[in-house]
């Protein structure tokens, strides 16, 4: 892969790039719905990605090309800027806007950036190009940055120069990523332990349903709409600033206060799906990958249920999961209304259930998923620390 996308890079350039970053992805294992209502999520990072391909020049000027879209740019060394339309080099940008207005000092490059990772899928692969930049401009400007400030910067790129509201999960799996383990992060302390995840005999199998994710964005509002009006109901009783402030018994004890039905079943996922998170940590630290499949297929009948915010293709490759003895786990990731489903499939048994999981899904959907198997991977880093060299 570096072979190929230094060659790219000299084609196009005219020179070799002096440094290559490398930041994955990620999946959310369990914890569904649960960053912005402070409670416990369980990412990982995958090992599919994006790649940055830099060197400085002395033109005083950024030049912008990605393999993965035909627009490229050319913009000038300058003290901020703004987001221009709806193109793929305002993540970039507004990472150097932001280093920019914090008086870091710059220099022109020339960058070229190459996802292996289906984008605009849940895989997050936006917060992967934002935290690969990031990292880049970190290092070859000696800028200081810890790497919880990109993971933040990256954050407020996302929210305030790209509009996109989001919370600090995505950018903070692919930055502290580690290989074989899963991070059960506190959204609201980022606290977080990196739990042991060797996968044993099972491959991740990530499933992108290929469905536009069209009511995403307001669906997602009306949900955090929703957890409020719960919190608001049980703080007549309860001394809480979170749903998951408190815990599936007390719950049931006071869920009698929240009046709407359907804010209830908002709120009895978002606080089960945070005892999940306790209980798949667990699982995993234990090698119980049963039980930690277990709570996979229940997280995702949560979502389906009570929270409503899966839909027919995630269902349905979840419904072929359950009919396959070799498959562990399975449930739909990320924000939902499209995107992706993960599955555990034993690893000598991935390239059936590949072929029988896009055979089911055509018959149902009406066209076929894209299938892959990734590893748990690296966070951020230089392309030798980083997993794929
Ligand atoms: P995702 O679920 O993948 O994060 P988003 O819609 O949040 O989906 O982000 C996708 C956008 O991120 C793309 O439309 C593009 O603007 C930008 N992006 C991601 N990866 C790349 C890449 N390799 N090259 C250029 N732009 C990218
Ligand atoms: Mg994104």
């Amino acid at each position: 892969m570096k072979g190929q996308l230094q060659e790219a890079f000299t084609e196009l350039y005219g020179k070799q790039a002096v440094d290559t970053f490398f930041c994955p992805g990620r999946v959310n294992l369990i914890g569904e719905h649960i960053d912005y209502n402070g409670g416990l999520v369980m990412p990982c990072a995958i090992t599919f990605g994006t790649y940055l391909l830099v060197t400085p020049n002395d033109d005083n000027v950024f030049r912008f090309k990605s393999l993965n879209f035909n627009e490229q740019a050319e913009v000038p060394l300058q003290s901020s800027y703004q987001k221009t339309g709806e193109t793929w080099y305002n993540y970039p940008i507004g990472v150097i806007d932001h280093f920019q207005k914090n008086g870091k000092r710059l220099q022109g490059l020339d960058m070229l950036f190459y996802g292996d990772i289906p984008i605009g899928s849940g895989l997050s692969s936006s917060a992967s190009i934002e935290v690969v930049t990031a990292f880049a401009l970190n290092q070859l400007f000696n800028a200081g940055y810890s790497r919880l400030e990109l993971v933040k910067l990256s954050q407020a790129v996302e929210n305030k120069f790209i509009g996109v509201s989001c919370g600090i999960m995505d950018q903070f799996a692919v930055a502290f990523g580690e290989e074989n383990k899963a991070l059960k992060l506190d959204c609201n302390s980022l606290e977080y332990e990196a739990v042991d995840s060797n996968l044993g005999n099972y491959v991740l199998a990530i499933i992108n349903t290929n469905k536009p994710r069209k009511l995403a964005e307001s669906k997602y509002n009306e949900r955090v709409q929703e957890c409020q009006t719960a919190l608001k109901a049980l703080q007549q009783q309860l001394d809480i600033t979170y749903l998951c402030d408190i815990d599936t018994e007390t719950f049931n004890k006071c869920k009698n206060l929240i009046e709407d039905e359907t804010v209830l079943k908002r709120a009895q996922h978002v606080v089960e799906e945070n005892d999940r998170v306790k209980l798949a940590a667990e699982a995993l630290n234990d090698n119980d990958l049963t039980e930690f499949g277990r709570l996979m297929y229940a997280s995702h009948d949560s979502l389906r249920d009570l929270y409503e915010v899966s839909g027919k293709e995630l269902d349905t490759v979840v419904e072929y999961a359950k009919t396959n003895p070799d498959v562990a786990g399975a449930r739909m990731t990320g924000a939902g209304f499209g995107g992706c489903a993960i599955a555990l499939v034993e690893g000598s048994a991935f390239e059936q259930f590949s072929k029988e999981v896009i055979v089911y899904y055509t018959n149902k959907v009406g066209y076929a998923p894209a299938v892959y198997s990734s590893l748990i991977g690296n966070g951020v880093g230089t392309l030798n620390e980083a997993v794929k060299s």
